[in-house]
């Protein structure tokens, strides 16, 4: 065994290529959500794991062609190690191809960068992270801990295909759980929720000659449009996430320009803060209603679409520290901290398991779903490097409490 410090040991076997030719593999099939059709992909990473001799996994299949994949370093409920989770999605946005100038499922890289959808949200991440296991197997190194894969259908529209469902299984069971979603390989230890909501507000209709005989739809809905577009909700702002916003995305209403509209909807964006609860928010929202005059029932009717609770982990946990510790033997500086203005998967393993979890991955969050979207060839490299080091040093977080106490 030779006796070279183990960063250097990595940066000597991280193989560009491999990484390269995985993340443009994962871009060329297509698993644009909706629809979601994750099925080929899964097919695809069995056989890449089956080579590594990790076998091909277990699939986890809620409903046909939304498949996640599990696969580990080993038999977990037999293993003494402590597990650190990779949670990655399998699922992109959908693609206008018209708008890019790169192929978007072609994995073409022009100067330094790769192109496609997925390229960084995060088939990049997802290949960089199998590619550092594969340096640690090449090196030979005995690992303190077992690494688990959970890659995953439909995080991109909620994750109720996928991590909601290993969730509900009692599959996810990890000491720690690293998310390689694009950061811009900074730590994000917190991110906003969010919930969509319908507000339709009710009008008395009357003919449009005479106006004051009826009571707007429009009217109302416009009011509240303004008061919830304008308004600074109270709270104290978040460190790394800032204040929470509320945006009215879409108003829809009346039937004709001779009537009074009796009915009309808006549907806005609410971005929340850790703390808030799904109560809390619509509370905030009626409240707001009410300072004007409004009545719910009468007025208007508020319904939740979708609801997504923000999360964070302690920037003091030991796990924020273990990435810390790798980030820096790597790269040879101290990493970003960061957060999200939306929502990724990992608040299930912080907020229902209380796995502590940081997102850390190669490529930038801003390019995530775009048009050209991207990942640097130099971001995927470093990342490979930086989570091999994470996986032959971590050795779980109660340990790390015990060392530090
Ligand atoms: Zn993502």
């Amino acid at each position: 065994m030779t006796t070279q410090p183990l960063a250097q040991l990595i940066r000597s076997a991280v193989d560009v290529d491999a990484v390269v030719a995985l993340t443009r593999d994962l871009v060329q099939i297509r698993s644009e959500n909706p629809p979601g059709r994750e099925t080929e992909v899964v097919d695809f990473l069995r056989g890449v794991f089956d080579s590594m001799g990790l076998g091909k996994g277990t699939v986890v299949e809620p409903v046909p062609g939304r498949q996640s994949l599990l696969v580990s370093t080993a038999d977990l409920a037999r293993s003494a190690k402590p597990v650190l989770l990779i949670n990655g999605h399998l699922d992109t946005v959908p693609v206008r191809p018209d708008a890019w100038r790169h192929d978007p499922f072609g994995g073409d890289v022009h100067d330094g960068r790769l192109f496609g959808r997925g390229s960084a949200d995060m088939k990049g991440g997802v290949a960089a992270a199998i590619t550092a296991l594969q340096v640690c197997r090449a090196l030979g190194l005995e690992l303190p801990c077992e690494i688990a894969f959970h890659l995953v259908a439909d995080e991109e529209l909620g994750g109720a295909r996928g991590t909601a469902v290993l969730l509900h299984e009692g599959l996810i069971q990890a000491d720690a759980c690293l998310d390689p979603e694009p950061t811009g390989l900074r730590l994000c230890l917190a991110e906003r929720g969010l919930m969509f909501a319908r507000i339709t507000t009710h009008g008395v209709p009357a003919h449009g000659s005479e106006p004051s005989k009826g009571r707007s739809a429009i009217i109302t809905a416009a009011a509240i449009a303004q008061a919830l577009h304008d308004s600074e909700f109270p709270q104290t702002p978040h460190p790394l996430l800032g204040a929470t916003t509320c945006n009215v995305g879409v108003i829809r209403g009346g039937s004709a320009p001779n009537v009074v509209p009796e009915e009309c909807e808006l549907h806005i964006d609410r971005r929340t803060l850790p703390g808030d609860t799904e109560q809390s928010v619509v509370k905030g929202l009626t409240d707001r209603i009410a300072s004007l005059g409004l009545a719910p029932g009468a007025d208007y009717d508020l319904a939740v679409d979708t609801y997504c609770e923000p999360s964070e982990i302690d920037a003091d946990h030991p796990f924020v520290g273990t990435i810390t510790e790798s980030f820096e033997a790597m790269t040879g500086r101290a990493p970003g901290i960061t957060g999200l203005p939306f929502t990724t998967d990992a608040r299930f393993m912080r907020n229902q398991l209380a796995i502590p979890t940081v997102v850390f991955g190669p490529g930038r969050f801003e390019l995530a779903h775009t048009v050209d979207e991207y990942v640097e060839v130099d971001a995927l490299i470093s990342a490979v490097a930086v989570y091999a080091h994470i996986y032959a040093t971590f050795t779980g977080t109660q340990q790390l409490n015990d060392r530090m106490s």
